[in-house]
């Protein structure tokens, strides 16, 4: 055994090699090490070979999935080896084989999260680009695109993580500079296997096709690449036919609305920043699927809106007819929320792990779709239609299916219990003559009885001996001839009889043979459903999209959202806005709808200001996600709504907000600032929400300061800003487009009530120190900050006294900052007014001499550098 093992292994050098015996799967060497540590599970030992004791720890086969799960979560490679022949007919060592290699990207049990696709990914690097192939192996998904041109890895990098794979396969050499590589499980394959014509090769055959012409990838060479070592690895992990995996989706990443990693993170998208759960998210809000093939259609629409207003237009057409015929919306729902997971059965049908039950579950399914067709038949909306028509609920598999499987079909495929009586005429008569022998059996007892008068005498069955009639000590005198002793238990006597034996040897070898055919048939009609798994998956994507309007529509009841007007302009007009989870959380206390304007003409460029509490985050957040949901096609949460559709929409959080990610240094966030400003345009969408709070006061005021000025004469594009830095306020008195608005709040004596209401205009006080007092500070910490306070403002209102203490934001107002953003400089007046022409060169020299004195008294006195020293 030790040596048959060892072979296994030496087959798969990179992967946990678990060996079935008996009823565990067990591991033995190092594996065994690394698992008992991780699936914190005894580590034994066993002697192997000669008097050699080796570690070996185990798991029961019939617990394989989950502890699958945790090994590869762990980024383990796991071989399952399984025995291939039956023990009872195996002469010596039984055989084993290598039956499919788990991967974190191929993991097909069921502790996969129903509403979430898991991936895995290929990329092949090339020429000024890369392409990008994902599939999900548990729906036969494959999506593919190549992304090309420029800032073609910046693009990857986005796109990567919005698929989100749980492992990536790269050349030999992986490509350099994506952050997510570094995180994911990395799988290292033969760089021949990236080859394009070996790609083109491996998915001609995996497809059945003669060419790849239907598949609108024939010019994407690198998309081809990594489809092609994708498929080439799955073949080479799954071991099985893989029969759901019949073509593949071309796809443009251009066609989408970007959002980055840190935009998807900070604005809570799928994942909340507390627990990274999906509790308090978009998702959570908008996820109104009745099925889980919908919730995850669902995911994928919100991590990537659309900026086709046309396509956009569609949806919305949809959810708003959905949204009016409320009674067949209600019947299609209930009728959708019966469904089973139709997509992930075909997946298992295909891949070769489906059991009779799961054939069970699919045929209930396809039997409740012809009335899901027909109810979505009556909604009079084109797309609607088109899905209705779209859904084939495929009567002749249904029936086949029906025919051939019990009404409750057992777990296992090979101990029998399957097939349907009148399916299959050589199991019907089988059965008929193990139930006659087993007729025999149960009336054997009370002939028994009848025949040797003891009342007591009982026949029963085990596995070790068969049928066997069973006689106490006392009664053992009564005992005929023509039994035969079997085995001595403590308190009697077990028996055959030679007919007995006959029978018995009838029934199990009928029972042996049944349950060979009823795999047979299951096998065959699992063949039968895999060749239409093409078709079925077509049916359960239509259903997908039927279950996702719907439920939008669901949503946009329930919660009172509008339908948004979409249009090609660079503009966000919301009445009455909301943030669509936060007016959820409030329950009962009611949250303050907000109106808010931009446009890249006017107003492209809000200030927010507002004491600390008062709802600036709220708001912005609120502009995006609304702007999200209107490009996935979702109603949203206000009174009215225009939205102009972003090409990409970026969110910065100063580092105060990003502590809880422990991505707080500053330098990240400058690193995200920078890329807004290298990849933001006039259509892009930018919510920055205290950037440059993670840095001494004035270097972060003068870098959001330069920051706005560039997106103001740069760019041009939509963006919201909140700050506590209340000098950039002045901003919109220096540039055309920046306007302020602030979070309105009233004093009431000491109290401060915070309105949550938005209004044009700028905000003086922070107010930190009453949401200190409102946080539970000690009374005697605030008492002494107040007194600070009193004291700082109060040396601010006179600037100069030698000893006060200084407050530097008021000190300045009044001032130009000295950002060398100076519109106004003398400085610079002085240089353009220069007739150097005219000059002589000791009167040049001289002019310079003056010109760096003014600047250097412009740059303020010793106090001043002083104080900018300890900053
Ligand atoms: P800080 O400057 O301290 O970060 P902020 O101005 O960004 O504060 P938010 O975090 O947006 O404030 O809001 C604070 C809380 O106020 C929210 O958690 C929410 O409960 C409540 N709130 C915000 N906006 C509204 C609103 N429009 N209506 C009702 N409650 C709101």
């Amino acid at each position: 055994m030790l040596r048959q093992y060892q072979e296994l292994k030496a087959r798969y050098p990179d992967a946990m090699l678990m060996f079935r015996l008996g009823d565990f799967y067990e591991l033995f060497f190092d594996d065994a090490i690394v698992a008992a540590r991780d699936l914190e599970i005894v580590l034994t030992s066993r002697e192997l070979g000669k008097g050699r004791r080796v570690p070996m720890c185990g798991v029961p086969y019939h617990a394989l999935s989950g502890y699958l799960a945790r090994l590869v979560d762990r980024g383990h490679r796991v071989a399952i080896c399984d025995q291939v022949e039956d023990p009872r007919a195996a002469k010596g060592l039984v055989r084993r084989e290598v039956t499919r290699v788990v991967t974190p990207g191929t993991v097909m049990d069921a502790t996969l999260p129903p509403r979430e696709h898991r991936y895995l990914a290929a990329i092949a690097p090339g020429q000024g680009g890369y392409g990008l192939a994902a599939a999900d192996l548990s729906t036969g998904d494959l999506l593919v695109t190549q992304i090309d041109g420029p800032e073609a890895a910046r693009r990857l990098a986005d796109e990567l993580a919005r698929v989100d794979p749980r492992e990536i396969l790269v050349p030999d050499r992986a490509p350099e500079g994506f952050p997510l590589l570094a995180r994911s499980h990395l799988t290292r394959v033969e760089p021949w296997r990236f080859e394009p014509s070996i790609g083109r090769r491996a998915l001609i055959e995996q497809f059945n096709v003669t060419s790849l012409d239907g598949f609108g990838c024939e010019d994407l060479p690198l998309a081809t690449a990594a489809a092609g070592a994708l498929v080439q690895y799955l073949k080479q992990t799954q071991l099985s036919a893989l029969d759901h995996l019949r073509g593949l989706r071309v796809y443009s990443t251009d066609a989408a609305l970007s959002l980055d990693e840190t935009t998807r993170r900070n604005l809570e998208l799928v994942r909340n920043l507390r627990d990274g759960s999906v509790a308090n998210t978009l998702l959570t809000v908008v996820d109104e699927t009745a099925t889980a093939m919908g919730g995850r259609l669902l995911r994928e629409w919100l991590l990537r809106p659309l900026v086709s207003i046309e396509a956009i237009v569609v949806r919305q057409g949809a959810v708003a007819v959905a949204l009016e015929h409320r009674t067949v919306r209600g019947e299609v729902r209930e009728s959708l929320r019966a469904l089973p997971d139709l997509a992930r059965l075909v997946g298992r049908v295909g891949h070769g792990s489906v059991t009779p039950r799961d054939l069970g579950a699919l045929r209930g399914g396809l039997l409740r779709l012809p009335a899901i067709r027909d109810a979505l038949g009556r909604m009079p909306d084109a797309r609607i239609i088109e899905l209705s028509r779209l859904i084939d609920p495929h009567d002749a598999l249904a029936e086949l299916i029906g025919r051939a499987l019990v009404d409750d079909p057992p777990l296992g495929a090979k101990e029998g219990g399957v097939i349907r009586p009148g399916y299959d005429a050589e199991l019907d008569d089988l059965r008929a003559g193990a139930s006659e022998g087993k007729g025999w059996i149960s009336g054997l007892e009370a002939a028994e009885r009848a025949r040797t008068g003891i009342r007591s005498l009982r026949v029963g069955f085990n596995k070790v001996f068969g049928y066997y009639i069973e006689i106490s000590n006392a009664n053992r005198s009564l005992v005929p001839g023509d039994y035969i002793r079997k085995q001595t238990l403590t308190g009697g006597e077990r028996y055959i009889t030679p007919e007995m034996k006959e029978r018995e040897a009838a029934i199990l070898g009928a029972e042996e043979r049944m349950a060979e055919i009823e795999y047979r048939l299951f096998e065959a009609l699992r063949e039968t459903i895999a060749a239409q798994s093409v078709a079925l998956l077509a049916t359960a994507r239509a259903l997908a999209e039927a279950d996702v309007l719907l439920g939008l529509a669901e949503v946009a009841q329930r919660w009172n959202y509008v339908r948004p007007e979409v249009v090609e302009e660079p503009v966000i007009d919301i009445k009455g806005g909301r943030h669509p989870v936060v007016e959820r959380l409030l329950q009962g206390e009611r949250f303050v709808p907000n109106d808010l304007a931009l446009d890249v003409a006017g107003r492209a460029l809000l200030i927010v200001t507002g004491p600390n509490m008062a709802g600036k985050s709220t708001l912005l957040r609120q502009t995006a996600l609304t702007t999200i949901m209107a490009q996935m096609g979702s109603f949203v949460p206000a009174s009215s709504a225009r939205i102009g559709v972003a090409d990409r929409v970026f969110t910065r959080v100063g580092a105060t907000d990003d502590l809880a990610t422990g991505r707080s240094t500053f330098l990240v966030e400058m690193q995200e600032v920078a890329r807004i400003l290298h990849g933001a345009s006039r259509r892009s969408l930018i919510i920055l929400d205290e950037v440059g709070r993670g840095t001494s006061t004035y270097d972060g005021m003068s870098l959001a300061w330069a920051v706005v000025v560039f997106l103001h004469d740069r760019i041009g594009a939509r963006t919201l800003f909140a700050t506590h830095f209340h000098e950039l306020t002045e901003l919109a008195d220096l540039l055309g487009r920046v306007h302020n608005v602030s979070m309105e709040v009233r004093e009431e004596g000491d109290q401060v009530i915070f309105l949550h209401t938005v209004a044009d205009g700028r905000a003086d006080r922070s107010y930190g120190i009453h949401v200190a007092q409102l946080a539970g500070i000690p009374q005697e910490v605030i008492i002494e900050a107040k007194r600070i306070l009193q004291r700082l403002e109060s040396a601010a209102a006179r600037p100069g006294e030698p000893d006060a203490p200084r407050l530097p934001s008021r000190a300045r107002r009044g001032r130009q900052l000295p950002l060398g953003l100076d519109l106004t400089s003398p400085i610079e007046e002085a240089l353009l007014a220069l007739a150097i022409e005219s000059m002589t060169p000791l009167e040049a020299l001289q002019t310079l001499a003056d010109l760096r004195e003014r600047a250097r008294a412009l740059r303020g006195g010793p106090a001043e550098r002083e104080e900018r020293r300890l900053q």
